[in-house]
């Protein structure tokens, strides 16, 4: 069963790193961020359409590794209909999972598919470049973030 499990993790993953969803740019966005992660030399750039406090779109480009592709893949589906606090928890759910801190959450859904980053500590910032990301661009720091 757990090996069943994984496999369709895997194949999630893969999915979504070979066709990455909200992939393109986004002209009528409110926010946006760079992203950089040196020890694996991802880079994205998130962009948000945000409106009365709700994310209404959510986009991203760069070039990174099969893990930071798909995290930003289904970061940006998680993130539709969110408010920025709800994003932020979010957040801190899917830190958690990685970190092996807590057991997945129903309110993770398919960001599930990425806990078993947590058996390859040094994969966790691929994993989490989005995220770090998108909080940058929700405090409009129009400064690039690293994850260093
Ligand atoms: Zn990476």
């Amino acid at each position: 069963m757990i090996a069943d499990l994984r496999d369709l993790y895997q194949e999630v993953i893969v999915d979504h790193s070979r066709r990455p969803r909200n992939f393109g740019p986004l002209p009528e966005a409110s926010h946006q961020a760079e992203g950089f992660n040196p020890l694996c030399g991802d880079r994205l750039t998130l962009r948000l359409k945000v409106v009365d406090g709700v994310i209404e779109d959510a986009r991203f480009e760069g070039a990174g590794c099969a893990i930071s592709t798909a995290s930003a893949s289904l970061m940006t589906e998680a993130l539709k209909g969110h408010s920025a606090s709800e994003a932020e928890a979010l957040f801190g759910e899917f830190h958690q999972l990685l970190t092996g801190e807590s057991k997945a959450s129903s309110a993770l859904g398919k960001l599930e598919v990425l806990a078993g980053v947590r058996e390859f500590p040094s994969r966790i910032k691929c994993a989490t470049l989005a995220w770090h990301t998108l909080r940058a661009a929700l405090q409009a720091e129009n400064r690039p973030v690293t994850t260093e």
